[in-house]
This record gives C-alpha cells, sequence and structure tokens, in this order.
C-alpha cells in the first residue's frame, strides 16, 4: 500500500468532558493510521482552564503555534464554572476566540442531519423532520460582533447609548458566499441565502453580491433569497426545503441554534470553522463538537462522542481530502445507532445504554 504524507493534526481536548469525547476521535485516528495505512502524525496540548491552571493563560503562544502549523485543528470544549469569574482575557472561550481570530476562519459550517434512529428525540413531528440534512454557513469574523464603532458611551441626558456597527464589505460576502456554492454543489445544489435586506443597507448589499457571484460563478447553482426573519420560520415549519443555508455572523448564531435543535441531541452535531487558503493551497481549519464541556457529566464516561467523531469526519472530508474516509466514519456511527446503541443523552427504552468508551470502540469495530 502506498503511505501517504504525514498530516498533522492537532487535538485539543479542553475542559469537562473535552478529554472523554477526543479521547474517542484519537482511538478513531490511531485506527486510521494504523489500519487505513494513514500517516497522521497527531500531537495534543492543553486548552481553555485547564491550560490556564498551568499557563495562566487560556491558550499559550506554543499551543497557538502548533495550531497554526496543524492541516486540522479539533477541539472538544472549553469552560466550567471554576474559570467563570476570570477576568475577561483569562476565561477559558477567549482561547476559542483568539483561534478562531488567528486563523482567520471566516466560515463556520453546521450540519444539522436527523438521524432516522433518532426522529422521536425532536421535538418536531417526525414527518417534519425525518431525512433532514442541512448544512448551515455562517459568516464568522464580520458583521455586527466586529464592526467598529462599537462601545457603550454617555449621552447628554444623562442617559447611556450602546452601539455596535454591522459592516460586510464585498469581499467579505463573496469568500463565505463561495463556500455555500462549493458546498452546494456537492449536495443537492441550492443555496438559500439570509439577510434583512427589506430594513438593512448592508442586507442589501449581502444580498446583491450572493446574488452577483452565483450569477458570474456559480450559474447552475440554485439560489433563493430569504428574510432572516422568514427563515426561523420556514425551519420550523418545514425545514426540509432547505440545502445550503447562507448568512451573516448574527443571523447565523441563531440560525445555526436553531436548526441544531431540529434534530434533538446536542451530543451528536459537529462544527467546522473554515479559513482562507495560502498560497500554497493549505486551508487553516478549526473542527469541534457544538456543545460545551457538559460539567455536569464531566468525568462521568457518560459523554456522547460521536459529535466529535462526526467533527473527525468533516475534517477527513473538508481539510484532508479523505471523502472515502469521511464517507465510511459516518456510515459506522449510523450503523451502530441501528444497532440500537444508545448513549445516556440519546436514550430510549428497549435501547441499549453504553457509556462513551464502549461508545467509541463500537464505531471502530463498525469501520472494521
Ligand atoms: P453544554 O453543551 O456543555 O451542556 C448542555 C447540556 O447538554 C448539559 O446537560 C450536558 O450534560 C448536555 N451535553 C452536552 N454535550 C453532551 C454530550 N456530548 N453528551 C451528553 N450530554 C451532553 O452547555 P452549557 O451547560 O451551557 O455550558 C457548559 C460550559 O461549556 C460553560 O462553561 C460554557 O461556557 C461552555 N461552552 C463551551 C463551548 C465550546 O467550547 N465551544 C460551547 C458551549 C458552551
Amino acid at each position: 500500500m502506498i503511505k501517504v504524507k504525514k498530516r498533522k493534526i492537532l487535538l485539543l481536548p479542553g475542559d469537562g468532558i473535552g478529554p472523554e469525547v477526543i479521547n474517542e476521535v484519537r482511538k478513531v485516528l490511531e485506527w486510521l493510521n494504523k489500519n487505513k495505512s494513514l500517516d497522521f502524525e497527531i500531537d495534543e496540548d492543553l486548552v481553555g482552564g485547564v491550560s490556564y491552571e498551568k499557563h495562566k493563560y487560556p491558550i499559550t503562544d506554543e499551543v497557538f503555534y502548533k495550531a497554526l502549523e496543524s492541516e486540522a485543528v479539533i477541539l472538544g470544549a472549553v469552560g466550567g464554572p471554576k474559570w467563570d469569574n476570570l477576568e475577561f482575557a483569562k476565561k477559558p472561550e477567549r482561547a476559542l476566540l483568539k483561534l478562531r481570530k488567528e486563523l482567520k476562519l471566516f466560515a463556520n459550517l453546521r450540519p444539522a442531519i436527523c438521524f432516522e434512529q433518532l426522529v422521536d428525540a425532536s421535538s418536531l413531528k417526525p414527518e417534519i423532520i425525518s431525512g433532514l440534512d442541512i448544512m448551515i454557513v455562517r459568516e464568522l469574523t464580520g458583521g455586527i460582533y466586529f464592526g467598529e464603532p462599537r462601545g457603550i458611551v454617555p449621552i447628554e441626558n444623562g442617559e447611556r447609548k450602546g452601539i455596535n456597527t454591522h459592516t460586510y464589505t464585498t469581499g467579505e460576502i463573496h469568500r463565505v458566499a463561495r463556500v455555500a456554492f462549493e458546498l452546494a454543489k456537492k449536495r443537492k445544489n441550492k443555496v438559500t441565502s439570509c439577510e434583512k435586506s427589506n430594513v438593512m443597507e448592508a442586507g442589501q448589499l449581502w444580498k446583491e453580491e450572493v446574488q452577483a457571484l452565483r450569477d458570474k460563478e456559480f450559474k447552475k447553482v440554485e439560489l433563493k433569497h430569504m428574510l432572516a426573519d422568514n427563515c426561523a420560520m420556514q425551519l420550523l415549519k418545514d425545514p426540509k426545503q432547505f440545502d445550503v443555508i447562507v448568512t451573516d455572523n448574527l443571523f447565523g448564531d441563531m440560525l445555526s441554534d436553531e436548526a441544531a435543535m431540529l434534530t434533538g441531541s446536542l451530543g451528536l452535531l459537529p462544527s467546522a470553522s473554515l479559513g482562507t487558503k495560502d498560497k500554497n493551497g493549505k486551508m487553516r481549519s478549526m473542527y469541534e463538537p457544538i456543545h460545551g464541556s457538559a460539567p455536569d457529566i464531566a468525568g462521568k464516561g457518560i459523554a456522547n462522542p460521536i459529535a466529535s467523531i462526526l467533527s473527525l469526519s468533516m475534517a477527513l472530508r473538508y481539510s484532508l481530502d479523505l471523502d472515502s474516509e469521511a464517507n465510511s466514519l459516518e456510515l459506522a456511527v449510523q450503523q451502530v445507532l441501528d444497532d440500537e446503541l444508545r448513549t445516556k443523552d440519546i436514550m430510549s427504552t428497549g435501547k441499549k445504554q453504553v457509556g462513551t468508551s464502549v461508545m467509541g470502540d463500537a464505531i471502530i469495530a463498525k469501520l472494521k
């Protein structure tokens, strides 16, 4: 068998259940190394509260440079009550923001997939969500969360004024829309772009520029524009009308959480954050489950590792060009659910309850 070039993967387990779920990711990577003749160079380091405990910073420069050097970063989760009262700059979450900002991760991809085996876990009727497969692409480094001017200022009558500014440039819109169109080409070829062009100039620009890019470079992709508030409603009413949704930072924050919840458990949903490609074609990226550090169940060995394992599958697909390995991993997850294995968060009557590492082992057994 031909050996491929060594690819550096950095695991950042973080806090709470992070180390438990990332341990299962490591097991899958080691299995792939051994059995698929892949040559991942797996490194692991501290981030979040555990980094603060050791270094007094949520991420050190050394770890940050390791992230820059890696082809993919896979993160568990950061945070927990122990660090809630730290000053802002030392909080575990600052590590995430630094990684996203400095790696210039401008596109956040969040799939919302309904696993047939778990159709009853949703609060919506089975017929509405059965077969659901949406990809939300959220712009991650611009818009109102970063626009200037911002702040809280005193005003003449003794009151105060809070200011945030919603701005987007053509370039920022095109680069995230391009990600959405490229994804759509590999899916159902349909993009819905969401903004508030009826009340916001930046929304009007968003709509015009997404359309212009489509007309210039992606003529074969079907594009629909939708107001973001209508999209929020349509996600509940008829979510299967969507394939890829592209939207800005603020609307994406909300719509992606809403879409995630259509499908039931937090423990199942992965995410990818992608950056620009450098001159050698190398793209920076970070992959993480959408859930947090779940301090309520940390250390009990009951966390669901599927969201993290599916985050690895996204890394295989989007950063490492290993589509076939990604497909196998996703199929293995499906098969384990078909076998009625469930972690506690997705348990229902008559199924077999297992812990984190048994779930990981079962997924690896299916890969075999
Ligand atoms: P959470 O996602 O950690 O937990 C919410 C609920 O879902 C909990 O009941 C938890 O037990 C359950 N849960 C989450 N993931 C699970 C899994 N894999 N398997 C089984 N059950 C799971 O959200 P929270 O409780 O609001 O936040 C806890 C901490 O995590 C906070 O400090 C928060 O700041 C942090 N957080 C971090 C991230 C991140 O690192 N990206 C994201 C969200 C929250």
